[in-house]
């Protein structure tokens, strides 16, 4: 495929932009994933709290693509955490999913008992069960304290990243220890009036692309994995689209200005909030 690599830090390599299937009802979800790896992500990001993992894998099924081609993402949800209700929730998730193996495995929120789940993760990955593990939503503090208590340095850290909430601090400590940067809500979820704002229409128009391509194409150049989420077959094919264009600097400090630092997507207090 024409979508550029990454190497995380155990060489294990991933797409840089996949296909996120948050808020997607389990009946729609296969045609979804279809139409997506169809467009040509190979990179699929579900969640166990997503309760559409038997459909991601009925559409990689039936897409015939060999498996070794998609990079499969889910994550462990905050009732099964604890040593052992990791590796039950593991082993529940590959079943729905159809797979022997998993590409990457995040510990969606750093709550309850993460480091019993974390020791489960890093068995998991030893023993080949997943080619990868990671944490999701994991401020620099904790993430930090993971990575000096346990053997494993977290490939990713899955955090709510885009123009209006930039995560310059959180990138760096993340360059320092190794662990790749992934945005999730790459494009507000259109929040805050996303696709009129100003400066990214302005450059949008420079440019002959959309702001949705703008906005991942700025992600992407700052070395972030992206996982855009759409139903429509036309925004999934438009948001692949940004490997033919580069900002310029100048367009890369005019986007830093509209960072608020600060999250408009999640009560990242809130231990019940699925996102
Ligand atoms: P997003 O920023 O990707 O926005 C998605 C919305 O933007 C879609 O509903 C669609 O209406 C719109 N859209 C998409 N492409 C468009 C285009 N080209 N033009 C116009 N509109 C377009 O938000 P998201 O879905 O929340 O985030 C992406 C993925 O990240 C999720 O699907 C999920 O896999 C993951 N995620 C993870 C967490 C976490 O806690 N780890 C939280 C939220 C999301």
């Amino acid at each position: 495929s024409q979508i550029p690599q990454i190497t995380l830090n155990n060489d294990v390599e991933m797409p840089v932009i996949g296909f996120g299937v948050y808020q997607i009802p389990e009946d729609q979800t296969q045609q979804a994933v279809e139409a997506a790896l169809e467009a040509g992500y190979r990179s699929i990001d579900t969640a166990a709290a997503y309760m559409n993992e038997r459909a991601v894998g009925r559409a990689i099924a039936a897409s015939g693509i060999p498996r070794q081609e998609v990079f499969v993402t889910t994550k462990l949800w905050i009732q099964d955490y604890g040593e052992d209700g990791a590796k039950r929730a593991f082993d529940r998730s590959l079943d729905r999913l159809g797979l022997d193996y998993l590409d990457l495995y995040l510990m969606h929120q750093p709550l309850g008992d993460y480091y019993g789940s974390w020791r489960a993760m890093e068995k998991l990955n030893r023993d080949g069960r997943t080619r990868a593990i990671g944490v999701s939503n994991f401020y620099p503090d904790r993430l930090v304290d993971l990575i000096t208590h346990n053997e494993i340095v977290p490939a990713v850290n899955q955090i709510e990243t885009h123009v209006f909430f930039q995560r310059t601090d959180d990138q760096q400590v993340m360059r320092e220890t190794g662990v790749q940067h992934e945005s999730w809500g790459p494009l507000a979820e259109g929040g805050r009036g996303f696709f009129e704002n100003p400066v990214l229409s302005d450059i949008s128009a420079a440019h002959g692309k959309s702001v949705a391509q703008v906005a991942l194409r700025w992600l992407v150049q700052r070395g972030i994995v992206v996982i855009p989420k759409s139903v429509r077959p036309e925004r999934m094919a438009e948001n692949l689209d940004v490997f033919d264009f580069e900002l310029t600097d100048e367009e890369m400090a005019h986007i830093a200005t509209l960072d608020t630092g600060e999250s408009h997507l999640m009560n990242h207090h809130d231990p019940e909030s699925v996102k």
